[in-house]
């Protein structure tokens, strides 16, 4: 299918929530929030409200939050099956999204099961506590039926939802995909449970990270998270980042210093996405922080994707380029600077760059003159080659395979 979004990982977006408010320092140019802003000015009802200009003339979110239930069914009339990034422009897990509203959202993700549903948050202990809470409580909660939260949820929609008042959407109800589910479902108690497995099989559950300090607050919780798919995304990357050393709370309540991209504590992470900041006020990455998180999931399971550099590339390499110091470019405007490994942008910290403003797209998406653009499953174990076996090396048995039940001590 031919993506429908620019978003390198992703084919389509899917905003059933509108609205959000910034919680670290990897929020602070969001995309969506001056996108909001324009939608909001050219009159989309959705957007009212969700955003304003501070006294500098800065957009910011209002932090109101709202259900588009128009854009709820989308999915459903999508027939070729797609990857979906859900809330693109919001946050699921925002502290003000109502639970009802995440449950109907599930919902669809359920009766969906030819999309694969990509979610991220930055909010992922509410992300746990939701998913965790939820394999029990829907089923309580709209079991009107089969005690199944979907059917709940088809039930309380066909009966209720003010859109069958839409033609486009009675049209799906009553030939569609979601009239067959629940007609299906009804009458089988086997079909009824391919909707309600949980966790659902097609929803890939993510957080974003900026640095070590984000990834050590978020990752632990994503960890702790049921989930078919765990992945992060580090974009904006805006320090460096060592997955092999995450603090995270193991299942007997103590905490362990978890190698997150080989198993040793809890359930590793499937999937790495790094990219840099664009837009007209994006902050430079550092070229070792991609670099170190590929090198990162190189001879492990887990597939590394290389969205974009960003606003910003590598035009000189002081250790590579330039090891005697003698050809020092100079920087003459806010469009180029020196970066070290520190983050700051003096030429005598570790790894100096020399850095250029050359925009997103004359930036790229090359890594060291490669495309690195693997997905969840592209990547084959390489402890048991895929046979699910441990094998042994010469340092003797390895610790835990990625994708292998057994596990051995150390
Ligand atoms: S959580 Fe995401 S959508 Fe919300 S402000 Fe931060 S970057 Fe923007």
């Amino acid at each position: 299918m031919t993506a429908k979004t620019k978003i390198e990982w992703t084919q389509e977006t899917w905003n059933p929530i509108a609205g959000c408010s910034v919680i670290s320092s990897g929020c602070d140019n969001c995309y969506a929030m001056q996108m909001a802003y324009r939608l909001e000015a050219m009159g989309l009802d959705k957007y009212q409200g969700t955003t304003r200009k501070n006294a500098s003339g800065r957009t910011l979110w209002t932090g109101e939050i709202k259900f588009d239930e128009k854009a709820l069914m989308k999915p459903l009339s999508w027939k070729d099956p797609r990857r979906i990034f859900v809330n693109s422009m919001s946050d699921l897990f925002h502290e003000d999204v109502q639970n009802e509203w995440i449950d109907q959202i599930f919902s669809v993700m359920a009766l969906c099961p030819q999309h694969t549903f990509q979610i991220l948050t930055k909010r992922p202990e509410r992300m746990r506590d939701y998913i965790m809470s939820r394999d029990n409580v829907i089923h309580q909660k709209y079991s009107n039926v089969r005690g199944s939260y979907t059917i709940g949820f088809l039930t309380k929609y066909l009966t209720t939802d003010p859109t069958l008042n839409n033609p486009k959407y009675r049209k799906l109800h009553d030939n569609g995909h979601i009239w067959q589910v629940w007609q299906e479902t009804l009458s089988n108690p086997a079909a009824e449970r391919l909707y309600a497995r949980w966790p659902l099989p097609n929803v890939w559950l993510g957080v974003s990270v900026e640095d070590q300090k984000t990834a050590e607050e978020r990752i632990p919780f994503l960890l702790d998270t049921p989930a078919a798919v765990r992945w992060i995304s580090a974009e904006p990357l805006l320090g460096m980042i060592d997955l092999t050393r995450i603090w995270a709370k193991m299942p007997s309540g103590g905490k362990c210093l978890c190698n997150t991209l080989r198993r040793n504590c809890d359930d590793n992470l499937d999937w790495v996405v790094v990219g840099g900041e664009s837009g007209p006020n994006a902050r430079p990455m550092h070229p070792e922080g991609p670099r170190s998180l590929r090198d990162q999931c190189k001879g492990t399971n887990v597939p590394f994707f290389f969205k974009q550099w960003g606003e910003w590339l590598s035009v000189y390499d002081r250790d590579k380029d330039d090891p005697g110091w003698r050809r020092i470019p100079e920087s003459k405007d806010n469009n180029t600077r020196f970066i070290n490994l520190e983050g700051g942008h003096g030429f005598h910290g570790q790894k100096v760059h020399f850095i250029a403003k050359v925009g997103k797209k004359a930036a790229g998406h090359l890594l060291d003159g490669e495309v690195i653009q693997q997905y969840p499953g592209d990547v084959v174990c390489p402890y048991c080659n895929g046979e699910g076996e441990i094998e042994t090396d010469n340092n003797g048995p390895i610790v835990s395979c990625p994708i292998c039940e057994d596990t051995t001590d150390e």
